[in-house]
């Protein structure tokens, strides 16, 4: 069973001799008797930025998932096929999405088992996109945009890494929902896509605007409704000071800050009071329960071509950490996805 194990806690930005990529040996294809949990051959891997968080050793309170163990293999969502089970919600040869390890073979049991979801519709789309779209990234989109930010059509928004797995799904839901939306990325490629591929109305390289500020007046004269982010730091500090009256922020994820021994201040929280502006942050965990509402919604615009996806895939587990880390260098061009095997 290859398996992709963390070495040692990290600090600063994560490299790849982090982890290594061992084989365990051969292991019995066999649940041990009276398990109740699943036995999962791995399809697709899942690189998270949130994974990060949990290659440092255990704050408690800090964080809201538990740290991974050095020596150990790492953990993460993924798409599978159970081999066997011991669950009476699982059958073999069911396909399914959840956490799993980051190996060929997985066992999972106790609470993993209650956070996997059955696939049932495997014939229109990629299985790939139970790690993306149609997953976790897919459910943060949709919950932190409707449930979060409550668009109303003609409102600006402003959705930073905008081509990553969640960003692209905002910035559509956006067009979708009849509002004018601004997105920013870290290359003229990422920029492009945004632009000609998931309809933005506009889209800027933040790394070419020394002045995020000015950047973001030349794209919202009159300000921004909804301000999605996924990277805290500067640009929200920029944003603060462009948001309109009862202007939203949906406070998704703060990448800039992951690396940080000590996270960056912001420093325009005036605004808020000044504008009346909500901030929230929220966890995707916290919305599952709209899980169906939000397939009912989503699967028929893949298919209908309403809504479009992009992957970066990474072949085989040895591609593993390369493909994690990168998602801190901004390598990735759209969901970053490593595949363990296809059938
Ligand atoms: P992405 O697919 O967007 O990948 C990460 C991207 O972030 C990179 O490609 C890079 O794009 C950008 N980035 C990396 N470092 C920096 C930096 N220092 N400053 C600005 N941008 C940076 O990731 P996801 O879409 O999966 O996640 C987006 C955000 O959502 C993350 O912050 C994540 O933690 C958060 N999240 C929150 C959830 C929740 O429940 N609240 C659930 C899931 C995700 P570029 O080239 O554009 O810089």
């Amino acid at each position: 069973n290859k398996q992709v194990i963390l070495r040692d806690y990290v600090s600063g930005f994560p490299k790849e001799s982090d982890m290594q990529v061992v084989n365990s040996g051969t292991i019995k294809l066999k649940l041990p008797e009276g398990c109740e949990g699943v036995l999962v051959k791995n399809f697709y891997l899942s690189c998270d930025p949130y994974m990060r968080r949990r290659m440092t050793k255990y704050d408690p309170g800090a964080r809201y998932v538990d740290s991974f163990n050095p020596g150990s293999p790492i953990s993460g969502y993924g798409v599978g096929k159970v081999l066997e089970s011991g669950d009476p919600k699982f059958k073999e040869g069911d396909l399914v999405w959840g956490t799993t390890g980051w190996e060929e073979y997985s066992l999972i049991t106790g609470t993993a088992t209650q956070s996997l979801f059955k696939i049932h519709n495997t014939h229109d789309v990629p299985l790939s996109y139970y790690t993306g779209i149609l997953g976790m990234p897919g459910m943060t989109a949709y919950a932190g945009f409707y449930e979060v930010c409550s668009p109303k059509k003609g409102e600006t928004v402003f959705v930073s890494a905008a081509s990553g797995a969640v960003g692209q799904l905002v910035g559509q839901f956006a067009k979708l929902s009849g509002c004018y939306v601004v997105g920013s990325a870290g290359t003229k490629q990422k920029v492009d896509l945004l632009k000609n591929k998931f309809g933005f109305d506009e889209a800027f390289n933040y790394k070419d605007e020394p002045d995020l500020d000015a950047a973001l007046k030349r794209y919202f004269p009159e300000g921004i409704d909804i301000y999605f982010d996924n990277v805290g730091g500067k640009m929200l500090d920029a944003v603060l000071l462009n948001m309109k009256m009862n202007g939203r922020i949906a406070a998704c994820g703060m990448i800039s800050q992951y690396n940080l021994e000590q996270p960056e201040g912001v420093h325009n929280l005036m605004s808020l009071i000044m504008k009346q502006v909500h901030l929230k942050g929220f966890l995707v965990f916290n919305y599952y329960h709209l899980y169906g509402k939000f397939l009912e919604t989503v699967l028929p615009a893949i298919k209908e071509g309403k809504i479009t996806y992009v992957e970066d895939v990474a072949e085989g587990l040895e591609g593993a950490p390369a493909a994690l880390i990168g998602l801190f260098a901004g390598n990735n061009v759209g969901k970053q996805v490593v595949v363990v095997s296809r059938e």
